[in-house]
């Protein structure tokens, strides 16, 4: 196997090569569960979960960590304004942000780790760093010592100078270097409190990550995820943490970054208000059309949000939805299934279409999703010429068929799209559409040319184009060809 992944402490494109042979890890940042997941959170996490699916196809056995931040500024904030608990807030949120995973066709990652649940293993790892002298008590805080960390900024390549020139620092009057962060916070009156050797109080954001992805995958876990926006100072707080307290690195063997989304000339985020909501999109959209945008262009790049573009990967979406219709049509009872489980642990046997290797070369080159979905749009523009043929019952364009589908179901499969939803709806139209025509005909036959032409105007209107031919009347809906009466 020879995948290569771009990882940002290396800033170049490396040879994946898993701790443990076989084996890979993944940690992603989730959210903080304070609100709705906006497209630009729900995008990086839907391309983490297709790595962890990418991978798993590859052959490897895959570990997914993603947690919940479920203790926050944000969190107590929202709470005030909601008038509800802190509780009742990441309740609500996270049960919004896994209803939306579902709509996306992701998949729960395989440990969901939550702050709160893990506030003792934060506390060890908090004294364990005061006993090495990477961090210290002020006035029931705790803060890491940056400078105490000699390789302190090599994720982002920025120097502690050039980090205090470029950063908005928050200042308090208890720490020691301006860029020092917070361990632990002292509690403050009103706000959910744990009992520590430092006082009542909370975790810092950054802790958790480190304790829990060790936790679950052990130092040196494979591949660390998140948005571009949590390099700095987040993932280089992580690294700090992790590697001062367990003494040994690395933390994470790769670092991948996804681009951000944006939104005219600003990138989405919550703070700065300009953001468009998931679940909105959602409902505007079918969830694999969704899915399709924010998996369509690599995770490294930065996309941006507007209507056509969604536009755009809904109609081409609608093409691979309509040439799997078609091809179940043309071949009836001889229609493949999807495989399962879907596996390609080696690069043989890969089918003599050509299609599944060029999907794979790409995808195994640093996961270039551009050239799969183009090697998949080339499956479906190749497939759609053998329909025809194999509907009026041409055997070798029948196997072809039979061979292209095949392969078309294992790697949109492996995108995570079953077109199971829209299948059920387009069942259901064509049963409709085709009890129309029979109408029609039957018009045409007691020579009621009038109610004929009126039956075919309002399928015309709604979007249904009708040929007729020697062989009866053909349909199908806009460009796609769905069937033949
Ligand atoms: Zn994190």
């Amino acid at each position: 196997m020879a995948i290569r992944v771009h990882d940002t402490m290396k800033r170049q494109v490396v040879p994946l090569e898993t701790r443990d042979p076989g084996r890979a890890g993944i940690y992603s940042c989730g959210l903080t569960v304070y609100n709705y997941a906006h497209v630009g959170n729900m995008r990086s996490l839907i391309w983490f979960d297709f790595i962890r699916t990418y991978l798993a196809y590859r052959g490897l056995n895959v570990t997914f960590v993603m947690n919940y931040t479920d203790v926050d500024d944000k969190i107590i904030e929202r709470a005030k304004v909601e008038g509800i608990t802190p509780e009742a807030v990441t309740a609500k949120y996270t049960k919004a942000f896994e209803d939306d995973m579902v709509a996306l066709g992701g998949r729960m990652p395989d440990v969901v780790p939550r702050a709160t649940g893990h506030i003792g293993d934060m506390i060890e790892a908090i004294q364990g760093l005061i006993d090495k002298g990477f961090a210290y008590e002020s006035d029931h805080n705790v803060w890491f010592a940056v400078e105490k960390f000699g390789p302190y900024g090599k994720l982002s390549g920025r120097s502690l100078e050039d980090m205090r020139a470029g950063e908005r620092i928050e200042p308090h009057p208890s720490k020691h270097h301006p860029l020092d962060f917070s361990l632990w916070k002292a509690a403050k009156e009103g706000e959910p409190a744990w009992d520590s050797p430092w006082g009542p109080g909370r975790p810092g954001w950054h802790i958790e990550c480190s304790v829990m992805a060790v936790k679950y995958l052990g130092m040196g876990f494979d591949i660390h995820g998140g948005g571009s926006d949590l390099i700095f100072p987040h993932h280089e707080n992580e690294i700090a943490q992790a590697e001062a307290l367990y003494g040994t690195e690395p933390f994470a063997r790769y670092w991948l970054h996804a681009g951000m989304v944006q939104m005219e000339a600003e990138k989405m985020s919550k703070s700065l208000g300009n953001v468009v909501l998931a679940r909105d999109v959602l409902e505007r959209y079918p969830g694999e059309s969704v899915r399709y945008w924010m998996l369509q262009s690599s995770y490294r790049s930065q996309v941006v949000f507007s209507e056509s573009a969604l536009n755009d990967a809904n109609q081409s979406y609608e093409r691979w939805r309509t040439f799997k219709q078609a091809a179940a049509h043309a071949l009836g009872d001889e229609m493949p299934a999807a495989p399962e489980p879907l596996l390609r642990p080696t690069d043989d046997e890969l089918g003599p279409t050509g299609y599944v290797q060029s999907f794979i070369d790409a995808l195994d080159d640093d996961f270039n999703s551009a050239e799969a979905f183009a090697a998949i749009h080339e499956l479906v523009r190749e497939g759609n010429k053998r329909i025809e043929p194999a509907q009026r019952g041409d055997a070798g364009a029948r196997e072809e068929l039979v061979e292209m589908t095949t392969a078309f179901l294992e790697l949109t499969g492996v995108l995570g799209m079953r077109f199971t939803v829209e299948e059920s709806d387009s069942e259901l139209i064509a049963g409709l559409v085709e009890a129309m025509l029979d109408l029609r005909e039957r018009a045409r036959a007691r020579k009621d040319f009038a109610e004929a032409d009126a039956i075919r105007d309002k399928l015309t209107e709604l979007g249904v184009v009708i040929e007729d031919t020697a062989a009866g009347a053909r349909w199908r809906v806009g460009q796609g060809v769905v069937g033949v009466d």
